[in-house]
């Protein structure tokens, strides 16, 4: 058993709690210690052996607790296929596990079609909104520019949205320019917040304001780790997945963004399969959402406590 756990870690993914690990966080523990209680008490007679023994083991259990607990800390990814709603041949993205996103581009032929389907699959939905860049690339319908008013880009989002009606949360497709401009982001975050969507940073630039105005607007979000397919040679998605897995065992979580294409597609059919055996779960991207919410309001509150 011992061996066994060592070995294998420990499948409930029991963590310490708050720093100190309880013995009753870890039900095979738990088993293993009153087993052992039982073996002693029948072999030993003489009461202060078996007391004496009982906490020996104890002593050991706890130790074997704490390596369980750095072996298992949890690692897990969440995965967005970005760019859907242009062409048919993104279809081939519906066979990836229903735990990977969609964000889908609004005013597309089959944005709503899409969405419906995604949404069927128990799939997140999120709205892939355009946002102007800095090389001043070409948008395409929904997108979001620098010199509109507020009530504009409420309007512009308003219209997007009823095209990808089940989206729960949005993205950015470029958005090098917005993203680092105070206004429009801030009204952005404002229309996020009534609606009760939350928000990704796809971080097309380091220099993003986005995500630190959306927590001051109080909405619920996170950012890209990594883009799975910048380069979409198969070689190249293989070191951005490796990465992606790398930062979530460092991290806890990892998010990834990889687009529609075939060998992309294809490539994260094989992998994602493979995933429990490198010690890694596929999550939702709302888990990631709701874990880093709890984190930060847990880390506020003990900074409050420190104060007071
Ligand atoms: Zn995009």
């Amino acid at each position: 058993m011992k061996l066994l756990i060592l070995a294998n870690g420990c499948e409930n993914n029991c963590k310490p709690a708050g720093g100190e690990f309880l013995l009753t966080d870890c039900p095979p523990l738990v088993f293993f210690f009153y087993h052992s209680i039982i073996n002693v008490i029948k072999t030993d007679k003489h009461p202060t052996k078996i007391i004496r023994n009982i906490v020996r083991f104890y002593k050991i259990i706890r130790f074997l607790a704490i390596l369980v607990s750095f072996n298992s800390s949890a690692a897990d990814i969440a995965l967005i296929i970005d760019d859907m709603g242009n062409r048919s041949r993104d279809a081939l993205a519906f066979s990836l596990p229903k735990e990977v996103a969609f964000s889908i581009l609004p005013h597309k032929p089959l944005s709503s079609v899409y969405s419906q389907r995604a949404a069927s699959q128990q799939r997140e939905v999120m709205l892939h909104i355009p946002m102007e860049s800095l090389a001043g690339k070409r948008l395409g319908p929904g997108s979001l520019t620098a010199d509109m008013h507020p009530m504009k880009i409420h309007q512009v989002l308003q219209d997007a949205l009823s095209t990808v009606p089940d989206a729960i949360g949005m993205n950015n497709h470029m958005g090098s320019k917005l993203t680092q401009l105070t206004l429009p982001m801030s009204s952005t975050m404002d229309f996020l917040q009534q609606h009760n969507l939350f928000f990704v940073d796809s971080r097309t630039t380091r220099f993003s304001k986005a995500e630190q105005i959306a927590r001051q607007k109080g909405v619920m979000s996170t950012k890209r780790n990594v883009f799975l397919d910048h380069d979409a040679d198969i070689t190249e998605i293989d070191a951005q997945f490796r990465r992606l897995l790398r930062l979530a065992k460092k991290y806890g979580f990892a998010v990834g963004i990889a687009h529609p294409y075939p060998q992309s597609v294809n490539y994260l059919k094989q992998q994602l399969p493979t995933l429990a055996d490198k010690g890694v779960r596929l999550v939702p991207l709302s888990d990631v959402l709701v874990s880093q919410e709890l984190a930060r309001s847990n880390r506020r509150e003990q900074l409050e406590q420190q104060l007071d």
